[in-house]
C-alpha cells in the first residue's frame, strides 16, 4: 500500500475532519474501535474554522443538551493534559442579560433547571453585571445569569486535539480523501468509495457539516440542513478591555460579546436571516468566507452595540461572515438513517457544534457500538425528519427563521412560522372558519383552539395567562362534560399484513396485541434493555391484518422499528397516514351522538371499551374504535381521506343537538396530562424503562411468545422497588403555570423535573409529569410522607404528587 492509498478495510469510517468528526472518530478511537477518518480537504476547513468558540453550559431547557455542554466543558478542560495538544479552552466565566420581564422570566426558570444538573449559575444584579464587565451598558438591565465556569475554546485547537487523541488510540485520519460514494447491500452500508481506493466498512458516520445533505441524497439519506449566513464582528483594539472578563451575551438584542485579540468579538443571531447556497454547498469551498451584507446586519449591528457603547466608538478591525448548517427544528440530525442501516449521522449542529461537540462525539460512539443510545435523543434522532423538510423551498423558508430563534424568548407557545401549509387535513378549511389556531405539528397544520366562528385567533407570547385561555378552558370542559370533536389527523397510521403479522408485532409489543379480533391494544415497544421505543396502539383487525397508530413525531421511528424487526418474515408495512383521516369523538355524550348517525349498535354491551368496528356514518364507512386518550367515553374515527368531510358535515350537523364542540391539542393535552396518560418523547423517552414510566400494567409478562426486552422488564422487577418513577404533580395554587423543566423538590431538597406539563381545568390548577429519583423506594406513601413545592421562575410553590391519576384514577368514565 503507497502512503496515498487508504486502507481497505475498518470497521468504522468517519466522513468528514470538523469537530464532529474528529470528536467522533476520538471516542471511537478510546473505545478500541478500528477507525478512519476521511476529510475532503484540511481537517477544519469547513465551519468549524471560524467558530467563535463560545462555551456556555447555561441555557438549556433539554436535558440532554445542557449533559452534552457539560461533558464537552470537561473534555477540553483535560484534553491538553491527555494530548499535549492545547484547546484554547478558558473558564472566563459567562453572563446572560436579561432587560425585560418575559426574557428574565425565561432565565429564571432556565436557571433552576440548570442548577438541578449541576450548573452553578447565579442570578446576579446589573450592578454585579457592571463589575464583571465593566464596559456594558446596563441601564435597562433588569438582571444577569453568571455560571463562572463557562468561558471559550479555540475551535480549532480542540478539533485538533481530538484528532490527536484519536491518532493517539490508533484512529487513521486522511486529509484530501472526498468520499465520493458508499457501496451498500440488502439495505446497509458496507463501505465508502474514494478517488484514493474504496474501503470496506461495518458502518459510516456522515460527519459532513454543511454537506452532509448533499452527501446524503447521492445514497438516499434523508438528512434537512441548511447552511446560513452567519456573522461576527471583530474590533480595533480597546485598551479598557481585559481578555480575562466574561463572554456576555444579550439575546435581546440579538448579541454577544468576548474578548479577541485586545479587541471585541460582536457576535449576531439576527431574528430573520439568510440561507446560503439552497441549490448546493460548493464542493471546493474550503476555509471560505462570505461577503458581509452590511445593508442586512447594519441595524441589527447598531442595536447590539448599544449594550457595549464603547465599540461604537473604536473601528471595525473584521466584519466576518461564514456558513453554518440549521436544522428545520434546531436540532442536530443525529444517528441511524432509516433508509440504510449502519449509516450514523452527526450533522446540522446550528451553531453549537464546538460547545456540543465533544458530548456528540461521546454520544455517537456509544450509540454505534453498543446499538443504541444512552441519552434520551427523541428529539434529535434523524428519524424525526421526513424527506419534504429537503426540498428547496422548504429549507429557504424555514432557515430564514431558524438562526434567530437560537436568542428569541423561547415562550412555550411560540410556533415556527416559516415554511407553514405544508401538511393539511381535509377538514382544515372548514376549522379555519370556525377560528381555529394553528400550530406546527411535525409539519402538519394542527388545530390548537379556537376563537370561534368567523373570529380571527389571536395569540400573545407570554409567561401568564392569556385572553384565549377562555376558549381551552371551554373545549376541555365540554370533553368532560359533554362531546368534543378533535381533528387528529396527523397521527401516524401504518397498515401491517401478512400471515408473520400478528407474531411478529405480538414480539415486539409488551401487551399481547394478536389476541381477539376487532380489539385495539394500548402498547410500548422496549429494547432488549426494556428501554421504551414506542408507545401506542395495535389493532387486530383481521388475523392478518393489523392497525398501528402512533404519535406524529414517531412516525419514521415506529415504521423503522417494524420494517427492521419484521426482516424477511410474511409482514408487510404500509404508511396509511395520508389515506385516512382521523377524527376523534369525545366526551360522555359522544356514544349519544355517533350513535345517532350509525346503524351499529353502540351500546356498552355491543360496542365496549377497546372495541375495534368498521361503521356506516351515513353515505360512508370508517374504522371506530372505541378508546380515549384523554380520560373519558370516547370513540377514534379512521376515514377513508376521499369521505372524511362527508362524515365531518354528518357529524357536524347532528352534533347540534348534543352541543358538540370542537377541541384542539391545547384540549387534548390539559385532558390528558389531567389522567396522567404519557407522550412519547415529550414526558417518557428512550432512556425510560416499561416500570419508570408507570408502564407496567400495559405488558402481559404472561403471553406464551414473551415480547422484547422482557428479559429487562424482569429483572429490573427482581431488583426490588423503584427508586426512580415518573410522578404527577399538581400545584395547590391556581395562578403559577408549567410548561417543562420546572424542578421538583420534596421536603426541600430538588428530586426530579416536570417532563411536560398542561393547565388541569378540572383538577384547578397547573398539572404535569415529572420524572423523580430518590435514594430510598419510590411509592405512594413516601410521596405522601413528603412536602413538595415546584419552583416556577424563582418561586416554591406548593404542590401535591401522585402515582395514581388524579382525574378518574379507578377508570369508571372510560369504561361507562
Ligand atoms: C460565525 C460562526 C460562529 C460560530 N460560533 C460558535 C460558537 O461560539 N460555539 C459553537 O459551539 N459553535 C459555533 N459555531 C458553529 C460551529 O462552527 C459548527 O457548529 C461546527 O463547526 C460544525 O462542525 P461540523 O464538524 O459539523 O462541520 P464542519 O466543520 O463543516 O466539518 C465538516 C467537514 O466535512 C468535510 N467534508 C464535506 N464533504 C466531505 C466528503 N464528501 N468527504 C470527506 N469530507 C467531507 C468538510 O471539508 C468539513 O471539514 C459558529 C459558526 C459560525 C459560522
Amino acid at each position: 500500500m503507497s502512503e496515498l492509498d487508504v486502507p481497505e478495510r475498518a470497521r468504522v469510517v468517519v466522513i468528514g475532519g470538523g469537530i464532529i468528526g474528529c470528536s467522533v472518530a476520538y471516542h471511537l478511537a478510546h473505545r478500541g474501535c478500528d477507525v478512519v477518518l476521511l476529510e475532503r480537504d484540511k481537517l477544519t476547513s469547513g465551519t468549524t474554522w471560524h467558530a467563535a468558540g463560545l462555551m456556555v453550559t447555561f441555557g438549556s431547557t433539554s436535558e440532554t443538551s445542557t449533559e452534552l455542554r457539560k461533558y464537552s466543558c470537561d473534555l477540553y478542560a483535560r484534553l491538553e493534559a491527555e494530548t499535549g495538544q492545547a484547546t484554547g479552552f478558558r473558564r472566563t466565566g459567562f453572563i446572560e442579560v436579561a432587560s425585560d420581564p418575559d426574557r428574565l422570566e425565561e432565565y429564571r426558570r432556565v436557571s433552576a433547571f440548570n442548577r438541578y444538573l449541576g450548573i452553578d449559575v447565579h442570578e446576579i444584579s446589573p450592578g454585579q453585571v457592571k463589575e464583571l464587565f465593566p464596559l456594558a451598558n446596563v441601564d435597562d438591565v433588569l438582571a444577569g445569569f453568571y455560571v463562572r465556569e463557562d468561558g471559550r475554546a479555540d475551535p480549532v485547537d480542540v478539533t485538533m486535539a481530538l484528532a490527536k487523541g484519536a491518532r493517539m488510540k490508533g484512529a487513521k485520519l486522511y486529509e484530501g480523501v472526498p468520499v465520493t460514494g458508499i457501496t451498500k447491500k440488502r439495505g446497509a452500508v458496507t463501505g465508502v468509495t474514494t478517488p484514493r481506493g474504496n474501503i470496506e466498512a461495518e458502518f459510516v458516520v456522515n460527519c459532513a457539516g454543511m454537506w452532509a445533505r448533499q452527501l446524503g441524497e447521492q445514497h438516499g439519506v434523508n438528512i434537512p440542513n441548511q447552511a446560513a449566513e452567519h456573522d461576527y464582528l471583530i474590533t480595533e483594539k480597546i485598551p479598557e478591555l481585559d481578555r480575562n472578563w466574561p463572554v456576555l451575551e444579550d439575546p435581546g438584542s440579538f448579541v454577544y460579546f468576548r474578548e479577541e485579540v485586545g479587541g471585541l468579538m460582536i457576535g449576531l443571531f439576527e431574528p430573520i436571516c439568510a440561507p446560503w447556497k439552497v441549490g448546493g454547498i460548493p464542493e471546493d469551498f474550503s476555509f471560505g468566507t462570505l461577503a458581509p451584507d452590511w445593508e442586512r446586519m447594519g441595524p441589527y449591528v447598531e442595536k447590539a452595540m448599544q449594550r457595549v457603547p464603547i465599540s461604537m466608538e473604536v473601528g471595525v478591525r473584521k466584519f466576518f461572515c461564514g456558513p453554518e448548517s440549521f436544522t428545520p427544528d434546531l436540532k442536530p440530525i443525529l444517528g441511524e438513517a432509516p433508509e440504510l442501516r449502519n449509516y450514523f449521522v452527526a450533522a446540522g449542529l446550528n451553531s453549537i457544534g464546538i460547545l456540543t461537540g465533544g458530548g456528540i462525539g461521546r454520544l455517537m460512539a456509544h450509540w454505534i457500538l453498543e446499538g443504541r443510545p444512552d441519552m434520551d435523543v427523541t428529539q434529535f434522532n434523524i428519524d424525526r425528519l421526513h424527506s419534504y423538510q429537503s426540498n428547496p423551498a422548504y429549507r429557504r423558508a424555514r432557515t430564514v427563521e431558524s438562526l434567530g430563534m437560537v436568542y428569541q424568548c423561547h415562550y412555550p407557545t411560540r410556533s415556527l412560522s416559516t415554511a407553514r401549509g405544508a401538511k393539511k387535513s381535509p377538514f382544515h378549511d372548514r376549522l379555519a372558519a370556525l377560528g381555529a389556531y394553528f400550530r406546527d405539528v411535525s409539519g402538519w397544520e394542527g388545530a390548537d383552539w379556537y376563537a370561534g366562528a368567523g373570529q380571527t385567533p389571536a395569540v400573545e407570547l407570554s409567561w401568564k395567562k392569556q385572553g384565549w385561555f377562555s376558549h381551552w378552558e371551554a373545549e376541555h370542559r365540554a370533553a368532560r362534560e359533554g362531546v368534543i370533536l378533535m381533528d387528529m389527523s396527523f397521527m401516524s397510521k401504518f397498515l401491517v399484513v401478512g400471515r408473520d403479522a400478528g407474531a411478529k408485532l405480538d414480539w415486539l409489543s409488551g401487551g399481547a396485541v394478536d389476541g381477539a379480533v376487532g380489539q385495539i391494544t394500548y402498547t410500548q415497544w422496549l429494547n432488549e434493555g426494556g428501554k421504551l421505543e414506542a408507545d401506542l396502539t395495535v389493532t387486530k383487525l383481521d388475523d392478518e391484518r393489523f392497525w398501528v397508530v402512533a404519535s406524529d413525531t414517531a412516525h419514521r421511528h415506529v415504521e423503522t422499528w417494524m420494517r427492521r424487526h419484521f426482516g424477511d418474515a410474511h409482514a408487510f408495512v404500509t404508511d396509511v397516514t395520508s389515506g385516512y383521516a382521523q377524527l376523534n369523538v369525545q366526551g360522555p355524550r359522544s356514544r349519544e351522538l355517533l350513535q345517532s348517525v350509525t346503524s351499529v349498535d353502540l351500546s356498552n354491551d355491543a360496542f365496549p371499551f377497546r372495541c375495534a368496528k368498521e361503521i356506516d356514518l351515513e353515505l360512508a364507512r370508517a374504522l371506530c374504535i372505541r378508546i380515549t386518550y384523554l380520560g373519558e367515553l370516547g370513540y377514534e374515527l379512521y376515514i377513508p381521506a376521499e369521505q372524511a368531510t362527508h362524515v365531518y358535515d354528518r357529524l357536524i350537523a347532528a352534533g347540534e343537538a348534543f352541543g358538540l364542540r370542537h377541541a384542539g391539542l391545547k384540549a387534548l393535552a390539559s385532558l390528558r396530562m389531567e389522567k396522567g396518560y404519557r407522550d412519547y418523547g415529550h414526558d417518557i423517552d428512550n432512556t425510560d424503562t416499561l416500570l419508570e414510566a408507570g408502564l407496567g400494567f400495559a405488558a402481559d409478562l404472561k403471553k406464551p411468545r414473551g415480547f422484547l426486552g422482557k428479559e429487562a422488564v424482569l429483572a429490573q422487577k427482581a431488583r426490588g422497588p423503584l427508586k426512580k418513577r415518573l410522578v404527577q404533580v399538581r400545584l395547590t395554587d391556581p395562578e403559577p403555570l408549567l410548561f417543562h423543566a420546572e424542578v421538583v423538590r420534596r421536603d426541600g431538597k430538588p428530586v426530579g423535573y416536570v417532563r411536560a406539563a398542561s393547565y388541569g381545568w378540572t383538577l384547578g390548577g397547573a398539572v404535569g409529569l415529572a420524572m423523580v429519583e430518590a435514594d430510598e423506594p419510590i411509592d405512594q406513601k413516601w410521596l405522601d410522607a413528603g412536602r413538595w413545592e415546584v419552583d416556577v421562575a424563582a418561586k416554591l410553590v406548593p404542590a401535591v404528587a401522585s402515582l395514581r391519576p388524579m382525574y378518574d384514577p379507578e377508570n369508571k368514565k372510560i369504561k361507562g
